[in-house]
């Protein structure tokens, strides 16, 4: 294939351009942003989670709290009937008496029982708030977290986007002025060569896989005539030859 030096130097200019074109995509791929939104988002489904748990929690208790203090309010206004019933004097029989004295003494017992409950549930209904109002506080956080997370990725999003935007239009301008046949084989061998489909020979190196010619080489490769489109004998890559070349 023959190509005139300056094409075969606008390849190169190609090769910057394609070059930093897969910088800027790795970059875009590789910002430290995208494991802290990976973990962020964990971390938030996770106390999401955690804080619907917390609530139920604190819904079961709260009408635990409601049963008992009903059966309190129950053991009180019976006990409360019996002591109006004893006060009004309307029971003589002694042993009316004694069972009634008995039954509030009864009740006495059992409402003191059940208010140990209900401040044993007060203490677990308090306990389950202080959860709730924790895990709010870390959901919240953890929010910010995010939003933040996502806010730098979207800026260095934009500022890599406007710098692709920007790259590819000198790629046009460049790609432009390349001959076709050319293009195509150093697309070919770019795909094929981990990117680089272009090399400058550069004081007696490729630059695209660092061999070193030797003497014999590099005069067989300064044989060639100017157009002539050489390839690297090592790596395969179009080897663009430059006022720097060493030959
Ligand atoms: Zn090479």
């Amino acid at each position: 294939m023959n190509a005139a030096p300056a094409d075969q130097i606008r390849l190169l200019d190609l090769q910057a351009i394609d070059s930093k074109l897969d910088q800027l995509a790795h970059r875009r791929r590789s910002l430290p942003e995208h494991a802290e939104i990976d973990k962020a988002t964990a971390d938030h489904t996770a106390l999401k989670d955690l804080v619907i748990a917390a609530q139920a929690q604190q819904g079961d208790t709260t009408r635990e709290l409601t049963k008992a203090e009903q059966d309190v309010e129950q053991v009180r206004s019976r006990s409360a009937r019996n002591q109006q019933r004893l006060d009004s004097g309307a029971i003589t029989s002694p042993k009316d008496l004694e069972n009634l004295q008995h039954e509030i003494g009864s009740l006495a017992k059992r409402q003191g029982d059940l208010e140990e409950v209900v401040l044993e549930i007060m203490e677990r209904l308090e306990s389950a708030e202080t959860r709730v109002t924790e895990l709010t506080a870390r959901l919240e956080h953890s929010t910010v977290v995010l939003t933040e997370a996502e806010a730098r990725r979207d800026a260095a999003f934009a500022e890599i986007d406007a710098e692709v935007e920007k790259v590819r239009r000198e790629r046009e301008t460049v790609v432009a002025v390349v001959p076709a046949d050319l293009l195509k084989l150093y697309t070919r061998l770019r795909e094929q060569q981990g990117g680089v489909g272009a090399a400058r020979l550069f004081q007696r190196r490729c630059e695209g896989c660092r061999v070193e010619f030797a003497v014999s080489d590099l005069n067989a490769i300064k044989a060639e005539p100017k157009d002539a489109v050489v390839r690297c004998d090592n790596c395969g890559r179009i080897l663009v030859r430059t006022a720097e070349s060493g030959i």
